[in-house]
């Protein structure tokens, strides 16, 4: 195998195909992770709305959609889910980030 010479690797900073983040496990290095509460969600989906990742998974097949979880391939322990879940509604929040355990 060759190895790549720097004018042979693509331009820093470009996505030459957009929308791939799906395709890649990204979600590996880790400290913290967002623990799903399902019976405090109120499906306001602004966890999907704001996770900078593919990583909140939701069902939209029906009227309104559906919070199911995380998708742990693809979330970076960032906290803004958890951060922009709302507990006014019942309470407590239904995301709330803990230590992962390795
Ligand atoms: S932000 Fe919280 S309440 Fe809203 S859909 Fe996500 S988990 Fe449920
Ligand atoms: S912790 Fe960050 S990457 Fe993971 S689901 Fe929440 S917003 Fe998305």
């Amino acid at each position: 195998m060759s190895l790549k010479r720097a004018q042979d690797l693509p331009e820093a900073g470009i996505i030459p195909e957009a929308g791939n983040a799906a395709e890649f496990t990204t979600g590996d290095w880790r400290t913290y992770v967002p623990e799903f509460v399902v019976e405090n969600c109120i499906h306001c989906m602004f966890c999907w709305i704001y996770c900078p990742d593919s990583a909140i998974e939701i069902d939209a097949s029906g009227e309104k959609p559906v919070m199911k979880g995380i998708i742990l391939d693809h979330c970076k322990g960032c906290g803004i889910c958890a951060t922009e879940c709302p507990p006014a509604a019942k309470g407590k929040a239904a995301l709330v980030m803990v230590r992962e355990e390795k």
